[in-house]
């Protein structure tokens, strides 16, 4: 059951205050006023500051903040009051006021200190057992999973494996209540899913503000929640995961088959949203039907919605990850360069990430500009996603018959025309470029040519379209992936 208190307060809706506000109110206040606070102050700094904040008192429209250390107080009225008081006007009244009581250590002795809503923790504490309050004390709880404000939807490359996720997830959170629920995201790891959730979450957190978003890897959920078992704040658990707009639940998939009590929790949670018309977005490495591990009630909860997958990126899509990425990091590389990563990383974009990063981390000390060679040398140990299949002068022909229309007889003949020209020459870089031990007599005699120079004047020609014309480089690209598949 919910804990009944939350009813008191709605994260949206002010309430003017009157005379008196019970303890329980106040409690209610400053737990909404911290949840908004999270989102907008770094956690490393909210946790430390916040977590010192001992007392809370609301009286006579002043929201009153205590701590036993100086300092705290003063670093927080310092930086943070401005961040608190718009919170405390959002979610109490507009015209509050927020005092710090620096003398909180002198009024130990005060009758009205009884009043006070003591903030060592937000559960009650009364009735915990000595072990409980030890662990509470020690937990950093509630866990909050900051969202990465790098992952944005303009920093989401959009291609054709990618692109119906991308567009599900804009939706979503352009329109959280209304849209399809759940939202199930699925694909390979490093794929982007997480990415998208965070956008999801980003974009919310900027353009609807007033909505509560929660972001939670699966796995965390379930520490949490044995944690709240421990410490008997289940109730608080559930505060938090159900007293939101919008759940995103991350890596579904790692939820184990024997957790039962977590899948119950997480069944139970998705009954509470879904009922409460709140927007629930799920992430796996893979479709509902192929989590066995699950029971079939979460996985028919799962599969009640929009389940979108992403793909793996094609050839283009990973060019222009790499050429995004590059110019985030500042990292100058060629075409050429680029072409080659997304030659040798095919399924991960985090992949991509990392050799941009290793090439930028190499660059930086050197000084100096990656070229095609240093790009080798430096990602040599990266695992070579290339399959070894070894690639035939027929399959070439096959393929430049398929993309040019040019049959074989005709490369092979004297024809100058300009379509039949470039398919020979197409033909004589890509043979140059895939069966590098043929020598370029050999490759000359296989386009019908004797001399092979028109072998190296190809393949510069070639070389010279690819650093000039964008569309030509990625079809160029998108033939030397096919010929290796
Ligand atoms: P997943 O959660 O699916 O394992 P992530 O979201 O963590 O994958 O993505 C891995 C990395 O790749 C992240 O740094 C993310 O920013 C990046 N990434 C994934 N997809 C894209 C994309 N389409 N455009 C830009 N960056 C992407
Ligand atoms: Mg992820």
């Amino acid at each position: 059951m919910l804990q009944n208190s939350h009813k008191n307060y709605t994260i949206t809706g002010k309430q003017i205050l009157t005379r008196e506000n019970s303890e329980e109110n106040t409690k209610n206040y400053w737990y909404t006023i911290t949840e908004k606070l999270r989102k907008k102050i770094p956690s490393q700094f909210f946790s430390v500051f916040f977590s010192e904040i001992q007392e809370v008192t609301i009286e006579n429209n002043q929201l009153i903040l205590a701590a036993k250390d100086k300092r705290v107080i003063n670093h927080i009225k310092k930086r943070y009051l401005n961040e608190i008081k718009e919170a405390a006007q959002e979610i109490i009244s507009d015209n509050i006021d927020i005092i710090f009581d620096t003398d909180y250590t002198n009024q130990k002795t005060n009758e009205n200190q009884k009043k006070k809503y003591k903030f060592s923790n937000l559960e009650n504490n009364d009735n915990l057992s000595d072990r409980a309050k030890k662990h509470q004390a020690n937990s950093a709880y509630p866990k909050y999973i900051a969202l990465n404000p790098n992952y944005t939807f303009e920093r989401f490359i959009k291609g054709p494996s990618n692109e119906h996720a991308l567009v599900a997830a804009e939706e979503a959170a352009k329109t959280p209540k209304n849209f399809h629920n759940p939202l199930y995201l699925f694909g390979g790891v490093g794929l982007g899913k997480t990415h998208l959730l965070m956008a999801i979450g980003n974009y919310i957190s900027e353009h609807l503000p007033y909505l509560n978003v929660q972001y939670i890897p699966a796995e965390i959920f379930q520490s949490d929640l044995i944690e709240a078992m421990i410490s008997k704040s289940l109730p608080h658990f559930r505060e938090k995961y159900r007293n939101v707009d919008v759940l995103m639940f991350d890596d579904i998939q790692f939820i184990k088959q024997r957790a039962e009590y977590t899948q119950e929790e997480i069944f139970h949670t998705f009954n509470y949203l879904y009922q409460n018309k709140k927007q629930i977005i799920i992430s796996a490495d893979r479709p509902p039907q192929h989590l066995s591990h699950l029971t079939d009630r979460l996985l028919n909860r799962f599969q009640s919605g929009l389940m979108v997958d992403i793909k793996p990126p094609n050839l283009e899509t990973r060019m222009a990850i790499l050429k995004k990425k590059s110019d985030e990091l500042n990292l100058d590389i060629s075409e050429e360069v680029r072409s080659y990563i997304s030659m040798r990383i095919k399924t991960h974009i985090r992949g991509l990430e990392a050799a941009l990063i290793k090439l930028k981390f190499v660059s930086d000390i050197e000084r100096k500009p990656i070229d095609l060679k240093l790009a080798k040398h430096i990602l040599k140990d990266l695992p070579n996603e290339n399959s070894s299949h070894e690639v035939s002068i027929d399959e070439i022909f096959k393929i430049l018959l398929k993309t040019y229309h040019v049959d074989e007889d005709e490369i092979k003949s004297s024809s100058r025309v300009e379509r039949v020209a470039l398919t020979r020459h197409v033909g004589m870089y890509l043979t140059k470029k895939l069966l590098p031990t043929m020598s370029l007599s050999s490759i000359a005699a296989v386009f019908g040519r004797t001399d092979h120079t028109t072998v190296i004047h190809a393949d510069k020609k070639i070389h010279e379209l690819i650093n000039n014309d964008e569309s030509f480089n990625i079809q160029i690209n998108e033939l030397l992936e096919e010929l290796q598949f």
